[in-house]
């Protein structure tokens, strides 16, 4: 039996699991603040790492980064009448600037000081990105009109769990306006496919892109599309969503533009993001009874040299032999971009410092010692294979030139490796053969169940709620009509009328 770095395992209790993953991988810790987190170095890297790769895809798109304000009046949001309701239960409100003391050692809001108008702590930017909008637009030659930001946004949520749903996150949202609906929703897929293609490549996690059922709409928009990733315990994860917002939030805000032939139109906006969830879809795809498996392209370090330092003289000629190994690696590119190499001089013996990389996620663990250094050989650990058969560490002694010519290789073999685990995962367990839900989902909420695929008629309004319900009481929920499933043929799995889409059913985070 191998005895693995954490205590709990991911068959014993997969929620717990997760939560060791993130405080032993030193990737977040709680506040004091209910559902609002500390992401410390390792974490904030990943995040970092994210924001690199998906700013420049943001960018090649040829949209632009802005910055609009954390505080956006209350007033904006009643402009749009489904938005407000959809977020009203969610929204931080500032409804004073002042605090006075209470003459009893109390702090307490200053009556004086009361706000004309509350201002709403953004839970996402829609409306005044549009008031933007409304000036910057004029003319047809305005359009398209494309913006993003990075930052952070707050929605009070109940149920909480770090990284998945926080109450306060790290995001980007794109925000743009085009001239008609055709034009909009070719903007809407764009960003769907950025995101698909991100996930599947540098985070590894396969996913399924489609379009949400309309009681999942985001509130105000015409269609919602989401990539959904299936975590390893068989539940779904809303992995980022692109919405079609029609002429809505052009309509509330007045983005209008003067058209070739002199005629006002309403512009048709779109908007998409993603946030710091994916560390924590990250988590639950790659993520091992070891700790996480980090996918080298979003890793702050690829590759970690640890020196076995034995406080005697042989220790410079070990710690040169590593500075100059690192020198050697960073020279080296993988994924088109140079090596990350971390030299781990910290104090702590090296056994030690191995098992907390591995516990990180580190992709490639080296260990050098004296008798490596006379060898001319390095101690290589690749995280995504780190057992032999035998359930010893599956360690490989590879003279230095060998492992420096192979490394950028090795990374992206572990790469690959983890997307096509993942991918193998989801492929068989989407069941597509499954005629009774309640059986099939039956027993423990813990048990793996994974999504099922079934057609159905999108029906609306009554009979959508009825489906909604049934679905609730098994703890279910519709994920999305994959973009690119099969023709159907058949009758609708709820109501018996023609189906005219396929639609995933799963358990969710
Ligand atoms: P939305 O604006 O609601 O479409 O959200 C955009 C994306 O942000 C979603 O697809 C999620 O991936 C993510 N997200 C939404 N709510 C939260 C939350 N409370 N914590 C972390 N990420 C979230």
């Amino acid at each position: 039996m191998i005895k693995h770095a954490l205590s709990v395992t991911r068959a014993q209790n997969f929620a717990g699991w997760y939560q060791e993953v993130i405080s032993e991988a030193d990737l977040a810790e709680e506040s004091g603040v209910r559902g609002c987190m500390v992401i410390r170095p390792w974490g904030y890297g990943m995040w970092e790492r994210i924001q690199k790769l998906m700013d420049a895809q943001i960018k090649a798109a040829g949209v632009e980064n802005c910055y609009f304000p954390l505080f956006i009046p209350l007033s904006f949001f009643e402009k749009e009448a489904d938005h407000v309701e959809g977020f009203a239960k969610e929204m931080a409100v500032v409804t004073h600037h002042r605090l006075i003391g209470d003459g009893k050692g109390k702090l307490i809001p200053d009556p004086d000081s009361k706000l004309e108008e509350p201002l709403v702590v953004r839970p996402t930017s829609e409306t005044v990105i549009g008031a933007a909008m409304s000036r910057w637009v004029q003319s047809w030659r305005d359009l398209p009109l494309m913006v993003n930001q990075w930052a952070n946004v707050v929605r009070w949520e109940m149920r909480t769990r770090m990284f998945l749903r926080t109450s306060e996150f790290l995001w980007q949202e794109g925000h743009t306006a085009h001239a008609d609906r055709a034009d909009a929703m070719q903007e809407t897929m764009r960003a769907l496919e950025m995101y698909r293609a991100f996930a599947e490549g540098p985070l590894a996690m396969p996913v399924v892109a489609g379009e949400k059922p309309e009681n999942e709409r985001f509130p105000g928009a015409v269609a919602t599309y989401s990539i959904e990733a299936m975590m390893q315990d068989g539940k779904a994860l809303q992995a980022g969503t692109s919405h079609y917002l029609g002429t809505g939030f052009a309509e509330a805000s007045g983005i209008k533009y003067q058209d070739k032939d002199g005629s006002q139109q309403f512009a048709h906006t779109t908007s998409w993001g993603v946030s710091t969830r994916m560390i924590g879809g990250v988590i639950m795809t790659h993520g091992d009874d070891d700790g996480l498996r980090c996918p080298p392209q979003i890793a702050p370090h690829q590759i970690v040299i640890i020196p076995m330092l034995r406080d005697n003289d042989e220790d410079e000629a070990v710690l040169e032999y590593c500075r100059s190994l690192r020198l050697e690696l960073l020279a080296l590119h993988a994924f088109g971009e140079p090596l990350r190499v971390l030299l781990d001089t910290k104090a702590a013996k090296a056994s030690n410092k191995r098992w907390s990389w591995v516990k990180k996620g580190a992709p490639i663990i080296v260990e050098v010692g004296p008798r490596d250094v006379g060898e001319g050989k390095a101690a290589v650990l690749r995280r995504d294979r780190l057992y032999k058969d035998d359930g010893k560490l599956a360690t490989a002694f590879t003279p230095r030139g060998e492992f420096v010519a192979a490394a950028a290789g090795l990374l992206e073999d572990i790469q690959s490796t983890l997307y096509t685990q993942a991918k193998e995962r989801l492929d068989a367990n989407i069941r597509r053969d499954v005629t009774d839900l309640a059986a099939h989902f039956a027993g423990d909420e813990a048990k793996f169940a994974g999504w099922v695929e079934v057609q159905w008629a999108r029906p609306t309004g009554a009979a959508l709620d009825k489906i909604v319900e049934q679905l609730k009481s098994l703890k279910l929920t519709m994920r999305n009509s994959p973009i690119d499933a099969a023709a159907v043929d058949g009758a609708c799995f709820f109501t018996g009328e023609p189906a005219v889409e396929r639609i995933l059913i799963g358990r969710t985070y």
